[in-house]
């Protein structure tokens, strides 16, 4: 059995980022920019945004946070994000989710600009990702695909088994699994009799939020698992959806939780955001050259 370290992958992918946006101030002069709409007091949303604003801090981006009431406006979270959409020092544009529930979340995720996007949630971004397309990819995801290259897995062929099919995780993870040609199957909490359908899985993907939902009897040997679920038990600990200590006794390869997923979902927000910065600043590059 090996691990699949999230914690160690993102070290190095944030060193790769600090190194070029070292190298991406020189040449041009632009600093990656990110700005993050946080709505409320949710300690896990807090806690969530600390932890970007870190990481943004040390890969040398300028980063934002617009701190709002629980009790905003949609109008007032709409024209922040106007705001942001023409500022040329924002590259990428966040929301933090769950918003409350007088705001309407598909609208405000609409007005994002497509190119701000570094959440990848915006249809126009969900779309080039079903077709294959380049644009954002949601970060969870896109961090499972990481560690599958860093470890040389191909799910080409696959049978791969997504629990969870939430728009934000088990949605996109299943098309990018589909566009690496896995088979793929997505499960969720109406789907009759989950044991069927992971004991024949090669590879299971489970981000559903359910302590232990994924047992040693449920998957065959050999199995590689990406347990992206996040829960904490009544003792305050952090734990994912696998019985790991089980589990991982019949696994080939298995990510922890914490430590695997989570590290990479903050990695690849800042790989989308650098990728925002470089099509910006050539986009200003292009315009200024225009203007000539
Ligand atoms: P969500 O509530 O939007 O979706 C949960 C999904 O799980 C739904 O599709 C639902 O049908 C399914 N589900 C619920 N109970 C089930 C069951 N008993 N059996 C099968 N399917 C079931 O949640 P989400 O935002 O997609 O997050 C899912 C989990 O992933 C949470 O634990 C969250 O904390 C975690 N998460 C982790 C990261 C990370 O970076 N590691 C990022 C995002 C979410």
């Amino acid at each position: 059995m090996q691990i699949l370290d999230g914690k160690a992958l993102s070290k190095k992918i944030e060193l790769q980022v600090t190194e070029e946006v070292k190298l991406l101030k020189e040449k041009c002069g632009c600093t990656p920019g990110l700005a993050v709409v946080l709505v409320g007091q949710d300690p896990a949303s807090a806690a969530y945004v600390n932890m970007k604003k870190k990481a943004c801090d040390r890969a040398g981006f300028y980063s934002i946070t617009h701190d709002m009431p629980e009790s905003i406006s949609q109008e007032a979270i709409e024209k922040t994000i106007i705001m942001m959409n023409n500022d040329t020092n924002i590259d990428g544009i966040l929301i933090q989710l769950p918003l409350p529930s007088q705001i309407d979340t598909t609208k405000i995720l609409e007005l994002v600009s497509p190119e701000k996007d570094v959440d990848g949630f915006h249809p126009f971004n969900v779309g080039r990702l079903v077709t294959n397309l380049d644009g954002f990819v949601p970060c969870t995801p896109l961090g499972v695909m990481e560690l599958f290259k860093e470890y040389n897995i191909d799910v080409k062929g696959k049978n791969c088994v997504v629990i969870g099919a939430s728009n934000i995780v088990g949605k996109p993870m299943a098309s990018l699994l589909l566009n690496a040609d896995a088979t793929v199957e997505i499960c969720h909490i109406f789907t009759d009799d989950l044991k069927r359908h992971t004991l024949n899985a090669d590879v299971i993907l489970v981000g559903v939020g359910v302590i232990n939902l994924i047992t040693e009897d449920m998957v065959k040997d050999g199995v590689i698992v990406i347990d992206i679920g996040v829960s904490r038990t009544a003792e305050g600990k952090l734990v994912g959806d696998v019985d790991f200590e089980n589990v991982s006794k019949k696994s080939s390869y298995i990510t922890p939780s914490p430590g695997g997923v989570g590290p990479m979902t903050i990695a690849m927000l800042l790989s989308n955001t650098l990728k925002a910065a470089k099509i910006n600043a050539q986009k200003l590059k292009d315009q200024a050259k225009d203007a000539k």
